[in-house]
């Protein structure tokens, strides 16, 4: 028996549990903006790791919650929500704890997939897509039991601050380059996992392929990925120019838009950089980019698919061919022909 559908006019309080990927945030963003736009004059809360660094007050919501890092705090938060008295929450990660929270807040109607056996916790449990569906396709898809129907997939964009592409724009000079000049960002990590990343002597070799072309490669990174980019310097014979460590969440956006384009792996800036407006080459390997290819203008996935791929194994268990077949020419090749289909 399907559940009754839920009448937008009686949503007063709505709460989004946000994804706890950057990547996973950027591609809800369709999703929350059409909730937004069923439910206008709902009080609506998102509630993330990602929420501030990619959604916009009062334009996305009307308030923005980081959930802590830790389970026993995030249920303790989830318990507080009873207070906001909510008619609605919107789940958008599978797991158990997040249908736990939005039970434990007490919301009236609670809209999810059904996955982890959290079902009995939802009174809207949808059945997990059927085939090959983009994740923002599968986002969206949750809307069916307040709209009827799902809303149409539409590329994420996120909005950047004009003090904060200013201040982008300084962190840039710092290393000898400017906006516009064909400055091509080289993404070092990936949160999933050591299986996603190209190899650093693959990537030093791009970077000394595009600054024979003219342009200008800068490596960035959260600062975790120092010893990437040590390995990538090794490989090269010499220092490379490098924003390693020097941004920050917040800065994120704006860093990105100020590039010319990026080349990253199926990563959470690779889908922020497309959401700026960034042109970006996304390299995929044991993930799926018919799942999670960044959407929008001038985005390129290179995918080789060994038969072992798409495995969503962390770390290869065999010789990781899925992204050792990737050459820096390809790849070159691919981001001149984002750069020559600028407006
Ligand atoms: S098993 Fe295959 S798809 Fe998975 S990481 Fe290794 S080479 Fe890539």
């Amino acid at each position: 028996v399907s559940p009754a559908p839920i009448d937008p006019v009686r949503v007063r309080r709505v709460l989004v549990r946000l994804p706890n990927w950057l990547g996973d945030t950027v591609m809800a963003v369709p999703a929350v903006r059409a909730l937004r736009a069923a439910v206008p004059a709902a009080e609506v809360w998102c509630a993330g790791p990602w929420a501030e660094a990619v959604l916009e007050v009062p334009g996305d919501c009307a308030h923005r919650v980081a959930t802590p890092p830790a389970l026993g705090p995030r249920l303790a938060q989830a318990r507080r929500w009873r207070a906001l008295a909510l008619d609605l929450a919107l789940v958008l990660p599978n797991s158990l704890e997040s249908g736990l929270a939005a039970w434990l807040g007490r919301a009236r109607w609670r809209i999810g997939y059904a996955a982890e056996g959290r079902g009995a916790l939802l009174t809207h449990a949808l059945p997990a897509p059927a085939g090959v569906r983009h994740q923002v396709a599968a986002y969206l898809e949750l809307l069916r039991p307040l709209l009827g129907s799902a809303p149409p997939v539409v590329p994420p964009s996120v909005a950047c601050a004009p003090a904060a592409r200013l201040e982008a724009r300084g962190l840039l000079a710092g290393t000898g380059v400017a906006a516009g000049e064909g400055v091509v960002g080289l993404q070092l990590g990936a949160a999933f996992g050591p299986s996603k990343l190209w190899p650093p002597a693959r990537l030093a070799a791009l970077a000394a392929r595009l600054e024979a072309r003219g342009l200008r490669a800068v490596f960035l990174g959260a600062a975790e990925a120092a010893p990437l980019l040590e390995a990538v310097a090794a490989a090269a014979g010499g220092p490379v120019r490098s924003l390693v460590g020097r941004d920050r969440p917040a800065l994120l956006p704006a860093l990105l838009a100020e590039l010319d384009a990026l080349v990253a792996a199926d990563s959470g800036p690779a889908h922020l950089a497309a959401a700026v407006g960034c042109p970006t080459v996304t390299l995929f390997g044991p993930t799926d980019p018919r799942l999670t290819a960044p959407l929008g203008p001038r985005q390129r996935a290179i995918w080789r698919r060994p038969p072992c791929a798409p495995c969503f194994i962390a770390r290869c268990p065999i010789d990781h061919r899925c992204l050792r077949e990737v050459e820096p020419e390809a790849v070159e090749a691919e981001v001149m022909a984002v750069l020559e289909a600028r407006p």
